[in-house]
């Protein structure tokens, strides 16, 4: 596994400094983010996570190194139709980060994920932003739907890495076993969005 492929942290042998932490990352308060900041420049993963900040265009928080405007002022200015805005569909990550935990819970990395999803155009770095949602974070619906579409197909099996699934279901990461029965798209089925 290329720790430098990811940054999400059952990815990589040891957690990024804002899993431990991530509120920090979204404070704005200036001592805050300068600390965030800071810590950033630790991290192994950093120019990875940048780069996925800005294909994602993230609003908010310390990514890569760099704050929200910092971020901002580097993406170009583009004015999307009216149209395109209109129809541009989001809804709640809350299902998609489930599905996506589930699957590591029965050892699929993002890698095999990235695999298995050829046909459906979801690459290793989409899926790992996906799962990178946060807690009330949005997600396109094309997002969501072809992660639902990947996850149909793989719920029933087995992934590849062993370790992976530990580390996940260490972590409180319900299977898909675990989910049956359950709403996995309701945010009020259990406090905590992965579990
Ligand atoms: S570079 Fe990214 S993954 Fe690393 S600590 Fe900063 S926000 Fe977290």
């Amino acid at each position: 596994m290329n720790p430098f492929f990811t940054t999400d942290p059952i990815e990589v042998d040891r957690p990024t400094p804002c899993y431990w932490d991530p509120a920090l990352w979204f404070s704005e308060a200036v001592d805050n983010v300068a600390e965030a900041k800071r810590l950033c420049g630790t991290c192994p993963v950093k120019a990875r996570c940048l780069a996925d900040a800005l294909a994602q265009q993230e609003k908010h928080g310390v990514w890569g190194g760099l704050s929200a405007s910092e971020r901002a002022d580097l993406l170009p200015v583009v004015e999307e139709p009216v149209e395109t805005k209109c129809r541009a569909g989001f809804t709640s990550g809350v299902g998609t980060l489930r599905r996506l935990r589930a699957l590591a819970a029965n050892g699929w990395t993002l890698i095999a994920l990235a695999h298995e999803a050829r046909d459906l155009g979801l690459t290793e770095s989409a899926l790992a932003g996906l799962r990178r949602t946060r807690s009330g974070g949005l997600v396109t619906t094309v997002n969501a739907d072809l992660v639902a579409t990947l996850y149909a197909r793989l719920q029933g099996i087995d992934g590849p890495n062993d370790e992976t699934a530990k580390r996940a279901r260490n972590r409180g990461w319900r299977t898909p076993a675990q989910w049956i029965g359950r709403d996995i798209d309701d945010p009020n089925t259990n406090h905590q969005i992965g579990a």
